[in-house]
C-alpha cells in the first residue's frame, strides 16, 4: 500500500528490473534513458532506490508468480519507496494488482515508456495510480534519449504486436496486434546507441517478420542501419518462419551487409499435426524446405530454434515426428519449453492435455538432442579463424564474446577488459565442455593492436 507518510519529494534514486523477453530488455533500456534524461539515477534493483520499476511479464503462470514475488519482496525490503509495475502483467492484471496493492504505479503496454510522465500524479495519491488504455493499432514512435548504454550489442525495438494467434500465446492480448516503429524514431535510437559505443544491433519486436511501415519491410530497416557508420553487426533476434524474404537470406550471405548469419526460427513441433493444433502458419514440409534453401543461401548459417515439448494431445507419434524432424536439420542449438498451460488461451481448454511427468521427460530429451547439435555445430568451426565481437568480461583473464554466427567464444587474455568492444580474429580451438557446453575456447588469432576494433 501507499505509505502516507512517504516523503513528498521527487524521488532521484530508480532502480529497474526486467522479466520476460529480449523486446521488455529492449523497452526497459528505453524507459531506464528516458528517466536518466529527466535527472534519475539508475542504481541496481535490489538497492535502496525512490523509485523502484518492475517491468513485467505474463507469458506463463510462473512469469506471473515471479513478477508478484518481485514486487512483494521489494515492497517488504523498502516500504517507503514508490514502486511502479508496467509491462504485460500490468497490462493483463491492472486492476487486480491495484487491489493487492501491490504497485503503486500500474502501467500497461502501451504507455509504460512514458512512466516519467506519470510520475508527478503519485505526490498525495493514497490509491495506485493504473494506466491502461487501449493498445493503439498504429505504427509508433518511441522518442528514446541517446544516453549510455555501455554494452556492445544492445537491442533495438522495430516492432510490436502480433496478428498470428497461436492457440498457446497470450502476447497478442497484452502486445496488441502487429505494428511498427516509425524508421527515422528507430534509426534516431540507433545512431544514439553507436555513438555511445554499441557495435552490435539486434533487431527485436513480437514479430519482426511482419514490420510494414510507410511502404518499407524489415529488408530496408536493415539497408538502412547498414550504412550507419560504426555500426559492426546487425542481428535479427527471432523471427517466424513464415516472414522471412529471400532479401534478408541474401544479405545474411552477403560478406558486405552487416546483416549477420544468424536465423532464429521458431519451429514448436514437427509433427504437422500438433503444427495445425497449435495454429502455426506452415507445415513441417515447408519448414524444412524453407530452412534448406536458407542453409544454401548463407554460408555457415547458424540455424536456431524453438521447441515445445507436450502440447496437448501430442502423443507418443507426434513426439516421435518431432524428434525426427529436429535430427534431420543442421540446427546450432533449439529453445526447449515445456508446454506450460496459459489461462485465456485456446489451448488452456483442450481437455486432452498431456501429464507433466510425460512433458518433463520429452523436455530432457529435446534439451539433450539440442546440446548434441550444439556441439556438431561448434566442431564445424575448430580450426577455423572467425571474428569475435568482445564484451565486458565475467571472469580474471578470460575474454569473452559472439562470432557473426552466434558461437560464444572464450580466449585467455590477461587484459581481457582492453579487449571489450573490439572485433578480432580468433582461431577456435575447441567446443564446449560439460561445464560450459555454449561456450568453445579460442586464440586470438594476432596480436590486437592498441585501438580500433576490425
Ligand atoms: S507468432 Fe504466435 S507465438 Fe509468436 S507472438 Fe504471435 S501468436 Fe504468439
Amino acid at each position: 500500500m501507499l505509505n502516507e507518510n512517504r516523503e513528498q519529494r521527487i524521488p532521484k534514486r530508480v532502480a529497474l528490473h526486467t522479466l520476460g523477453c529480449r523486446l521488455n530488455l529492449a523497452e526497459t533500456d528505453a524507459i531506464r534513458r528516458r528517466l536518466e534524461a529527466a535527472g534519475y539515477h539508475v542504481v541496481p534493483w535490489g538497492q535502496e532506490a525512490e523509485l523502484c520499476v518492475l517491468n513485467s511479464c505474463t507469458v506463463t503462470q510462473q512469469s506471473e508468480a515471479k513478477s508478484r514475488r518481485a514486487l512483494l519482496g521489494i515492497r517488504r525490503k523498502y516500504p517507503d519507496a514508490q514502486l511502479a509495475v508496467v509491462g504485460c502483467y500490468a497490462q493483463l492484471a491492472g486492476e487486480s494488482l491495484a487491489e493487492a496493492g501491490l504497485a503503486d504505479l500500474i502501467i500497461g503496454n502501451g504507455e509504460k515508456l512514458k512512466l516519467d510522465e506519470f510520475l508527478p500524479a503519485l505526490e498525495g495519491r493514497t490509491k495506485p495510480l493504473v494506466v491502461r488504455p487501449p493498445i493503439s493499432r498504429k505504427g509508433f514512435r518511441m522518442d528514446v534519449p541517446a544516453g549510455q548504454t555501455g554494452t556492445t550489442r544492445a537491442h533495438l525495438k522495430v516492432q510490436d504486436g502480433c496478428d498470428f494467434m497461436c492457440s498457446f500465446c497470450i502476447i497478442p492480448s497484452v502486445r496488441g496486434r502487429a505494428r511498427a516503429r516509425q524508421l527515422d524514431d528507430l534509426m534516431q535510437e540507433a545512431q544514439g546507441l553507436v555513438e555511445t559505443g554499441t557495435k552490435e544491433l539486434v533487431l527485436t519486436g513480437v514479430n519482426v517478420g511482419t514490420y510494414r511501415e510507410a511502404g518499407r519491410s524489415l529488408e530496408q530497416v536493415v539497408d538502412q542501419l547498414d550504412r550507419l557508420p560504426g555500426l559492426a553487426r546487425i542481428r535479427i533476434s527471432s523471427i517466424e518462419p513464415t516472414t522471412v524474404a529471400t532479401g534478408l537470406l541474401e544479405r545474411m550471405g552477403d560478406p558486405g551487409h552487416r546483416l549477420v548469419p544468424f536465423l532464429h526460427l521458431p519451429l514448436q513441433s514437427g509433427s504437422g499435426r500438433t503444427l495445425q493444433s497449435m495454429r502455426r502458419r506452415y507445415t513441417p514440409e515447408a519448414y524444412r524446405s524453407f530452412a534448406e534453401r536458407a542453409l544454401d543461401l548463407v554460408p555457415g548459417l547458424c540455424l536456431g530454434t524453438d521447441v515445445m515439448a507436450g502440447f496437448p494431445a501430442e502423443d507418443a507419434a507426434a513426439f516421435a515426428e518431432t524428434v525426427r524432424f529436429l535430427e534431420g536439420l543442421p540446427f546450432a542449438y533449439f529453445h526447449v519449453f515445456p508446454y506450460s498451460s496459459r489461462k485465456g488461451t485456446p489451448a488452456a481448454r483442450r481437455p486432452d492435455h498431456v501429464a507433466a511427468g510425460e512433458i518433463k521427460r520429452r523436455t530432457a530429451i529435446l534439451r539433450a538432442l539440442s546440446d548434441a547439435k550444439r556441439l556438431a555445430y561448434q566442431g564445424r568451426f575448430i580450426g577455423h579463424t572467425l571474428t569475435v565481437l568482445f564484451e565486458q568480461p565475467k571472469r580474471l583473464n578470460l575474454a569473452q564474446g559472439y562470432t557473426e554466427n552466434y558461437l560464444r567464444v572464450e580466449v585467455n587474455a590477461p587484459e581481457a577488459t582492453a579487449l571489450r568492444n573490439r572485433i578480432l580474429s580468433v582461431r577456435l580451438i575447441r567446443s564446449g565442455d560439460r561445464a560450459n557446453l555454449a561456450t568453445m575456447h579460442g586464440e586470438l588469432a594476432e596480436p590486437p593492436a592498441d585501438q580500433g576494433s576490425g
